[in-house]
């Protein structure tokens, strides 16, 4: 009998070539040998911050009875996790690495430790830091509905490979999808678009924080109650992403799944017709809802 034929062979190969073409393009930057040196202490940096939040998390939620899906059946996937977090990482160095690079050059770029100077208020960037995160927003819940699509599922399907996370899936995605999720970073090395350092440090920590929490597999009382409030997405809201997949997209706000109507309270769409590709993923690239783990 003919082998199966791999519905993501391409997704696979784009994915291989972004994770050679991110360190490749350092030897275009104005100094490669700075523009390397950057690219490996961001990596390192990355890699030690998420590794040592995931496993603080980890062990955290491992000590709480109460988990969202209900006691595991099977182990947690954590080396698989642990895996596809560090390409993404790596390619996140690798936008980082520019904006390190230029400043470390004297570059004029946009980001200010102090707004001395630069002409803006604190109100003034305190408000443009806030449109900075709507617009974030808006851009990881597109970003995440067209990865759901059939043609760019197979740029997404490790996460949902994780459907009963542990803090070590807070940022396992893909080489591409982590360029698309990461690519903003870039819009600093432009002097006229404004990033604060105070507020943008505290963003970022923020970020790298809920993610942890959003994919720690349990829930906080108080966290839960006090992040809707303020439309920010929390674990029980997200677990149901992996434990559904065809619901609750947001990454940061739950603002656009109201406003489209895609959190699970608002009912899933009829499910289409399956494809050649295998049943779970078929049922994530189709939007078709998936039950829990078994
Ligand atoms: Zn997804």
């Amino acid at each position: 009998m003919a082998a199966k034929k791999d519905p993501y062979r391409a997704h696979r190969w784009i994915d291989r070539f972004v994770l050679v073409a991110i360190p490749a393009a350092g030897a275009l930057s104005w100094d490669p040998g700075l523009w390397y040196a950057s690219f490996g202490i961001a990596f390192a940096c990355l890699i030690g911050a998420v590794f040592s939040g995931a496993f603080i998390v980890t062990r955290w939620a491992e000590a709480r009875s109460e988990r969202i899906q209900g006691p595991r059946r099977k182990a947690p996937m954590l080396r698989e996790e642990a895996w596809v977090t560090a390409q993404a990482m790596w390619v996140m160095a690798g936008l980082a690495a520019w904006p390190i690079t230029a400043a470390q050059l004297g570059h004029e770029t946009g980001f200010h430790w102090s707004l001395e100077g630069t002409g803006w208020t604190p109100w003034a960037a305190i408000g443009v830091t806030l449109l900075g995160l709507v617009g974030v927003d808006a851009w990881t819940y597109w970003k995440h509905r067209a990865l759901h699509t059939q043609a760019l599922f197979g740029f997404h399907r490790d996460h949902h490979t994780f459907r009963d996370p542990s803090a070590f899936a807070g940022f396992a995605v893909g080489p591409l999808e982590a360029l698309w999720t990461f690519a903003p970073v870039l819009a600093v090395l432009h002097p006229e678009a404004l990033h604060w350092g105070p507020a943008y440090v505290f963003l970022v920590v923020g970020f790298v924080c809920l993610n942890l929490y959003l994919h720690c597999g349990v829930t906080v009382g108080w966290i839960e109650a006090t992040l809707p409030r303020i439309g920010i997405n929390t674990s029980a809201f997200h677990n149901v992403h992996h434990s559904h997949a065809r619901v609750n997209f947001a990454e940061v706000a739950t603002w656009w799944d109201r406003i489209c109507k895609t959190r699970l309270e608002d009912g899933t769409p009829r499910p289409k017709k399956p494809s050649q590709a295998s049943a779970a993923t078929t049922a994530e690239a189709l939007d078709v809802p998936v039950s829990a783990p078994a």
